[in-house]
């Protein structure tokens, strides 16, 4: 339990049920509406003033920058997903995104809600995350553990673009709760370029620096991730580390 560790701001909603009466199963993603940081989204009026008819809140905010804000703790209940059922059960969470169709969030922002993501899973037992896309499935968690505000009001919430990547999400997500990836790219970057090191530390005739090596290494790292082609991860999987590590000896032998 508790919040995660991830916070980099907070500041808590007087919006909120304490405590909330169902144990965290369940996951709403939503959208902002309006790119912002989570600094800001916590400071929005609609957010910090009490009002039990136009007051609203969320556990999370994602900003634009990756930065997360805690809005509502993790025991209380947060007033976001126009049911107060889903609502109970869930950790909402609010990504910052374009103010218009599809209201897409930036790389940094995906990155971070990934991350949250597995934080929150983690800390709840919640094994993974399941996505169909059906709204009969409300409630029934062990099928579909994900909800969207677009099912409890006339809202486009969460957006088409996140809307069509939950089933990418809880891949990406399950991917890391199962351990089958395990590095961030900036980690492996660091390991190929000390493993490097070492390699023309030994080999005199070699300049000291190839950079023909490391930026083929950088790029590959940089590609890493890019699951439909435009959105990278913050980490990368571990054929992709293989793929990498080829790169290098092609270069170095
Ligand atoms: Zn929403």
């Amino acid at each position: 339990m508790g919040n995660s560790s991830l916070v980099t701001c907070t500041r808590i909603s007087p919006n909120r049920t304490s405590p909330r009466n169902h144990k965290i199963d369940t996951i709403t993603i939503h959208c902002t509406a309006g790119q912002c940081t989570a600094q800001q989204l916590l400071n929005m009026s609609h957010i910090t003033t009490y009002s039990p008819t136009n007051g609203a809140s969320c556990h999370y905010v994602v900003g634009k920058d990756g930065s997360i804000g805690l809005c509502v703790p993790e025991t209380d209940r947060s007033w976001c997903s126009s049911s107060s059922s889903n609502d109970h059960r869930a950790i909402t969470i609010e990504v910052s995104s374009d103010a218009t169709h599809p209201y897409a969030v930036t790389d940094a922002a995906y990155s971070a809600l990934i991350d949250l993501l597995v934080d929150i899973c983690q800390r709840n037992h919640i094994p993974e995350l399941k996505w169909k896309g059906d709204k009969n499935l409300i409630g029934q968690t062990d099928q579909q553990n994900m909800t969207v505000h677009r099912w409890f009001a006339a809202k486009a919430c969460p957006g088409d673009w996140l809307y069509q990547r939950h089933g990418q999400i809880a891949t990406e997500v399950n991917q890391r709760l199962k351990g089958e990836v395990d590095m961030t790219k900036e980690e492996v970057k660091a390991l190929v370029l000390e493993v490097l090191a070492e390699v023309e530390a030994s080999r005199a005739a070699k300049p000291a620096s190839d950079w023909a090596v490391q930026s083929q290494v950088c790029s590959r790292a940089a590609q890493a991730g890019f699951t439909d082609g435009t959105r990278p991860r913050s980490y990368v999987t571990r054929e992709e580390v293989n793929t990498m590590l080829l790169a290098v000896l092609e270069q170095v032998t």
